[in-house]
């Protein structure tokens, strides 16, 4: 049994499909890439599976977590049930350490080390752990925060959506190897993501265009599909205008 099902899945937002029938399986374990044009629904559909941004019921069809339909669940009760994301900009958490982030994030596992999950994602303990999540850290180094309070929550299932923007070559070297931890853990990775680097340590990829998915397969072969399809071409002129 998949451990994510999203079954015939549409979306309708003041009168327009964003999504039209979406049919995805997302296996236990695995890291499963999603390709698309920009406008696709992407990261609508990334928001529906964790409920946000009063994402919480699709107008259409259900969305299936470890044998449970999610369809209407609030936030808190889909992270309870092991379903957390991060974002593409991630959170700021004014007057909180990274410590105190961390340790939150690991509350309900007195077995992990907090200062191996900095590490893990790069960053030197001691240099971090007393430091704010807030503006004065950069970007790349809030994202990295952000991957290692999810090694520290260690959900069931987490949606990464197009973490790599923005990220120097260097850095993709490092997030390619947290996935392959967060695999190791038992985390299942949804990754919304066009980048070659992190497609090589996908197992699986599905192509989202036209509201739809227009098909899963090897990461490799999507990638060709994404590159030649030329309703992709069309949606993604359309987007950028
Ligand atoms: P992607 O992540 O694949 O680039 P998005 O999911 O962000 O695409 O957007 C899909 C489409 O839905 C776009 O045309 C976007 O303008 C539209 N859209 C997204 N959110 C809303 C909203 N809250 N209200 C109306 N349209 C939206
Ligand atoms: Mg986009
Ligand atoms: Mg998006």
């Amino acid at each position: 049994e998949p451990i994510l099902k999203v079954d015939n899945v549409k979306l309708t937002i003041d009168g327009k499909a964003i999504l039209k029938g979406v049919n995805l399986e997302v296996n236990r374990g695995e890291i499963h890439a999603i390709l698309g044009p920009n406008g696709a629904g992407k990261s609508t559909l990334a928001k529906l599976i964790m409920g946000i941004d009063d994402l919480k019921s699709p107008t259409e069809g259900e969305i299936i977590f470890d044998g449970k339909v999610i369809n209407g669940l609030e936030v808190y009760e889909r992270a309870k049930l092991g379903i957390t994301l991060a974002w593409q900009e991630p959170a700021r958490f004014e007057g909180v350490t990274v410590e105190e982030y961390l340790k939150l994030s690991a509350r309900n596992n007195p077995d992990v080390d907090i200062r191996k999950c900095l590490e893990e994602v790069g960053l030197v303990p001691e240099v971090y752990l007393k430091r704010f999540v807030d503006d004065s850290l950069s970007g790349g180094e809030r994202k990295r925060v952000e991957l290692a309070s999810i090694l520290a929550f260690k959900p069931k299932f987490v949606v990464l959506d197009e973490i790599d923007s923005g990220i120097d070559f260097t850095s993709i070297e490092d997030i390619q190897k947290i996935l392959e931890t967060m695999k190791e853990e038992g985390i299942t990775v949804l990754m919304i993501t066009h980048n070659e680097k992190l497609l090589d340590v996908a197992d699986r990829a599905s192509l989202l265009c036209g509201g739809k998915v227009l098909e899963t397969s090897d990461p490799q072969s999507i990638k060709r599909k994404f590159e030649e399809c030329k309703v992709c071409d069309v949606l993604d002129f359309e987007q950028k205008g």
